[in-house]
């Protein structure tokens, strides 16, 4: 199925109003559909698979920004580390480390969002809130509990999932837990800390997310129709 540009323009209506950014989530599509998505103005594309996403961006046009939303595995870093420009899923401090050593390697500060898991399936991502709060005082806080400092990261903000079920009333307390969440990381701005990013919402529950304070909804099905 092609790029549904009718879908993409009733989106960027809806989240127009509270300025939300929009990342298209191409993983599993052809270059052809990105190709017509680029063209229709799309510059943010979301992938899952860093081989996938390798093959992406050496063919697409390079002013393409590139958001890797996926599980990311640490030996895999150095393959995205020279042109990603936001790793959303950063769900463990070892990963966090080697996302550092690579932007050292390469020379360039990487940007990412800390996951944080809000949902009930075990098989998700992410840091629970004491996870959270324990390594942003170890590497971010005023008083860091750590002395590697890590001069090559810089942490935009938060992305959690929600569970999936057709429950709504579950899906906004979690997307609320993590914007509460969002909220008290604010006092913890530093020279590679500054929360501004909230990324939550997919295609099944962006207006819930966005209602809820989400100001980044990574969008795949609704934009390029189902995935095999
Ligand atoms: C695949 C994926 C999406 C997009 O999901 P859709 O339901 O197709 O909109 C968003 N976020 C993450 C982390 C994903 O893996």
């Amino acid at each position: 199925m092609p790029f549904l540009i009718e879908e993409y323009f009733k989106i960027k209506q809806e989240l127009n109003p509270s300025q939300t950014q929009l990342i298209a989530v191409s993983k599993t599509k052809p270059n052809e559909d990105i190709l017509e998505a680029y063209n229709a103005g799309v510059r943010d594309f979301g992938e899952n698979y860093v081989q996938e996403l390798i093959d992406k961006q050496s063919a697409l046009p390079k002013d393409i920004h590139w958001h890797f939303i996926g599980h990311l595995q640490s030996n895999k870093v150095k393959y995205i580390a020279p042109f990603v420009n936001l790793i959303h899923g950063v769900d463990s401090e070892k990963l966090l480390l080697e996302i550092n050593k690579q932007g050292q390697k390469k020379g360039r500060k990487i940007n990412c969002l800390l996951q944080v898991h809000i949902a009930k399936e075990e098989s998700k991502f992410g840091f629970n809130e004491e996870e959270l709060n324990s390594l942003i005082q170890k590497y971010f806080s005023s008083s860091p509990s750590n002395n590697i400092k890590l001069d090559f990261i810089n942490i935009q903000g938060l992305m959690g999932m929600a569970t999936f079920t057709h429950d709504n009333s579950v899906i906004e307390s979690e997307f609320l837990y993590l914007k509460v969440i969002f909220d008290k990381i604010q006092t913890f701005k530093g020279s590679n800390f500054n929360p501004v990013i909230l990324s939550m919402g997919m295609s099944s529950d962006y207006l819930l997310a966005i209602k809820n304070g989400s100001n980044m909804v990574r969008i795949g099905s609704m934009l390029f129709g189902n995935r095999n």
